[in-house]
């Protein structure tokens, strides 16, 4: 478990080809296990440079750790004071990277940190550097330590250009730009970080850009979702004799076949799960100990205003880093930090929803919240290595790759373990294990994934006037700026795919909301690999994270998918109890459906 919807999933009988294309051909140079960001990132990067590369992912992809993020892309300045350099300025690069090559989804933010202190902090701070544990409760960070940092990640940024140095301002006019903050603050420091608006739509862009490398060059890029690495295939595991790589068995977690694949070298990039999925092929390993994280959403107009199109980042009571941002016209508050039992579902507790409110109440305490507010909750387990005395917040965020496995003519694959990986670093980490797959197969590496643009992100309009542009001269007869707007948000400049799509057909917008069309449902189902009606209202689209999802709209997306996936009225009926269900246990929403 640890997860963020795996409850029971309805059956179904469908073949999709997805799976067939496995099936068809069960050996691949590299099977990757996994379909975060992190193992995505990885297959596209493999796909480019002609590897034959697989990837299975037992849920949908983005529906772990991935789903369930901050949707922070930032040099991560508090990390500093865990004396991690390394990833600070990896991160700050990445951030920068990703503003240029993902600029469809990622996004600057600007962010404000309301300070309490001037000096606070400053002696725990250095001893962290020097023992990498927290020696009681956290000093609290003061002006100095947060200038310090600030300027440390000005300078990590200064090849960047893209984002502007922080500023620091004292409590007037911190005061008169935020007007609803604590007037207890002493300073506010702003500076620009960037986040991901769409982290499940930049995973399958990322995702289709590998397979479209696949089917473009000399060998093949396959993925399936819904299809789990479950234990060593064959014999004992290795019987592929004489051709080597080893054999594991993979199951269709929608039709419950099961059947065996080959490779040469596995990846396993199954984050929190990576223990878990070792275990499952044999080899005992004890790298993770994930902790857990929980968000809310909430709809208040009065939150989002005293934002002021910021995020508020800050430490609190605790010394915990925790952040308020809007996110549209919502507002996102986070997070928690636990270890984690991956033996029980990853959820937002009432606890947990307790200390937001306290945490809205430290910076803004005449902003009234109530629960009634709150539209979606999420929790995930970050994938973080084993860590013993140190409290969960100041384990390492950076990430290894741990080898083990042997590859032998005889048989047998090497197996490459990912233990830890950011959001914010994944087009880095996929271009080291890239490599040290590259080296295990013997082969150089042909194309650098730096500054290569991502899916729906080439071409895509770097100004406002540009966006403006853009929509205008893609409107058409009962096509307006609304909709057109609506496209671009939601799949960048591969909206032109999906119009051509819309176009080659009659099309109508949905009853139960103006942001979806008829054609556009079976766009997604005929080219998303969807698997459930719940993949499109939490990955597919942010209805549910807007709390949007109602029990009409329940129905009529159910009724649209069941053409293009073949369900009949039983597997309607089943995938509208399902999503109900997901809703309800993992994101604390309850939907009433018009179905009996
Ligand atoms: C609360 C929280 C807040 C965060 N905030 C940020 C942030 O603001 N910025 C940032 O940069 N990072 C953030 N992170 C970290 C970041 O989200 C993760 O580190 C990253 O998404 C990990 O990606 P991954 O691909 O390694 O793992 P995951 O996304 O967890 O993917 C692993 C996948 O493996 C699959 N799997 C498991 N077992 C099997 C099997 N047997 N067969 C097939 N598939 C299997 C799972 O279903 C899962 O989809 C946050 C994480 C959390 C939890």
């Amino acid at each position: 478990m640890g997860t963020n919807d795996s409850s029971g999933h309805p059956s179904s009988s469908r073949q999709r080809s997805s799976v067939q294309s496995l099936r068809k051909r069960p050996r691949a140079q590299v099977l990757i296990i996994g379909g975060g960001i992190n193992g995505v990132g990885t297959f596209r990067d493999l796909a480019l440079q002609g590897v034959d590369v697989a990837l299975v992912e037992r849920g949908d992809y983005c529906q772990g750790a991935s789903g369930a993020s901050s949707h922070m892309i930032h040099g991560g300045i508090r990390y500093l004071e865990n004396g991690e350099f390394r990833l600070v300025q990896e991160s700050v690069v990445e951030r920068n990277r990703l503003l240029r090559i993902a600029p469809h989804y990622v996004k600057p933010l600007q962010t404000t940190i309301p300070i309490f202190s001037t000096f606070s902090g400053v002696l725990s701070a250095p001893l962290r550097f020097l023992t990498h544990k927290q020696q009681g409760k956290p000093k609290e960070r003061g002006a100095f330590l947060i200038k310090l940092g600030l300027s440390m990640y000005d300078f990590f940024s200064r090849d960047g250009g893209t984002v502007p140095r922080h500023q620091f301002r004292g409590r007037k006019r911190a005061l008169a730009e935020l007007p609803r903050l604590h007037p207890g603050i002493k300073y506010a420091a702003t500076y620009f970080d960037a986040s991901v608006h769409n982290p499940e739509r930049l995973t399958l862009d990322v995702l289709q850009d590998g397979e479209k490398a696949g089917a473009a060059g000399p060998s093949d890029a396959r993925a399936s979702n819904y299809l789990s690495l479950v234990s060593m295939g064959g014999a004992a595991g290795n019987s592929s004799g004489s051709t080597g790589g080893s054999t594991v068995q993979l199951r269709d977690e929608l039709t419950g076949e099961v059947f065996d694949f080959t490779a040469d070298v596995i990846v396993n990039t199954t984050g929190a799960w990576v223990d878990l999925t070792n275990q499952a092929m044999g080899a005992a390993s004890s790298f993770m100990g994930g902790t857990k994280g929980s968000h809310i959403v909430l709809d208040h107009p009065g939150l989002l205003e005293a934002c002021n199109g910021r995020e508020i980042f800050f430490e609190h009571t605790d010394g915990r880093i925790v952040l308020i941002y809007p996110m549209g016209d919502r507002v996102l508050v986070g997070t928690t930090d636990v270890d984690a039992d991956m033996a029980e579902d990853a959820v937002c507790t009432d606890a947990e929803i307790d200390y937001f409110f306290d945490l809205i109440g430290h910076v803004f305490p005449d902003v009234p919240v109530s629960r009634d507010q709150i539209v979606y909750t999420f929790a995930g387990v970050r994938p973080l290595p084993r860590h013993d005395a140190t409290q969960p917040g100041f384990v390492s965020r950076d990430y290894r790759i741990e080898r083990g496995g042997q590859h032998t003519s005889a048989g047998g694959a090497v197996v490459l373990s990912l233990v830890g990986g950011k959001w914010t670093t994944f087009r880095a980490l996929a271009e080291h294990l890239t490599n040290d797959v590259l080296k295990e197969l013997g082969l150089e590496r042909k194309v650098s994934t730096a500054k290569l643009a991502i899916g729906g992100g080439a071409g895509f309009p770097d100004t406002p006037a540009g966006i403006e542009q853009w929509i205008k001269s893609h409107m058409s007869a009962g096509r307006d700026a609304d909709r057109i707007s609506g496209l671009l948000t939601r799949y960048g400049t591969r909206a032109e795919e999906v119009l051509r799509y819309l176009d080659a057909g009659p099309d109508r917008l949905l009853h139960s909301t103006r942001e979806l069309s008829v054609r556009e449902l079976e766009f997604m189902a005929r080219n998303e690999q969807v698997g459930h009606l719940i993949d499109v209202l939490i990955r597919r689209t942010s209805l549910a994270f807007r709390g949007l999802v109602t029990g009409e709209l329940l129905n009529e997306v159910a009724e649209v998918l069941a053409v293009p996936l073949g369900w009949d009225a039983a597997a309607r009926a089943a995938e509208i109890h399902y999503a109900q269900e997901v809703l309800e246990r993992f994101h604390g929403v309850q939907v009433h459906s018009l179905v009996a």
